[in-house]
């Protein structure tokens, strides 16, 4: 389902002012994406709360956003879509680290469009699926559930569902320590 739009939050703020009255601010975000995608998938919105923190010369940026995607299913080839938590947990300084941390200009605002933009582009799916069990659109004949596929897939496949990361985790850790055995 497409994301309405409606409102957008500013994602730039004054540093001075954020931290007028305390060390720490919340920042909303509230941003509808119109052209932000990868080969297999396009972003809709990214929504939430973050938190800024003040610590000298640093600003610390984190918290959990929502990332709202869509994009065709790599099997059936309907568009699909889904939600992703994005964790943001980033670093502004003066001097910023290539790389690492994201720098301060010397209007002292906080921008976090660049950041924000990068953490999108590394959470989008690389291969949706319109759900675990899509047989794709000749099962007879292209069973999605061969051998091959899914023993390529499998770890692939399990980063798409966030709810199912822990668990591909497990499964991912014990078929290494069988390999080592
Ligand atoms: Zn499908």
């Amino acid at each position: 389902m497409a994301v309405t739009p409606n409102s957008e939050l500013p994602l730039c703020f004054d540093l001075p002012k954020l931290f007028q009255k305390a060390g720490s601010a919340l920042l909303a975000v509230d941003w509808y994406l119109g052209d932000l995608s990868t080969t297999y998938a396009k972003a809709q919105h990214l929504g939430g709360e973050l938190r800024a923190e003040n610590s000298g010369e640093k600003v610390v940026v984190s918290g959990k956003l929502l990332l709202n995607w869509e994009g065709p299913c790599r099997r059936c080839l309907e568009i699909t879509d889904g939600v992703f938590e994005v964790n943001i947990s980033e670093i502004y300084e003066q001097n910023p680290t290539e790389g690492e941390t994201f720098g301060i200009p010397s209007t002292q605002t906080l921008d976090l469009k660049p950041m924000l933009t990068e953490q999108i582009l590394l959470s989008l799916p690389l291969t949706p699926l319109c759900s675990s069990d899509c047989r794709g659109p000749m099962p007879e004949e292209y069973p999605a559930n061969g051998t091959k596929e899914e023993g390529q897939n499998s770890v692939i496949e399990e980063r798409i569902d966030p709810r199912w990361e822990v668990l591909g985790t497990m499964t991912f850790d014990e078929k290494e320590d069988n390999l080592e055995t």
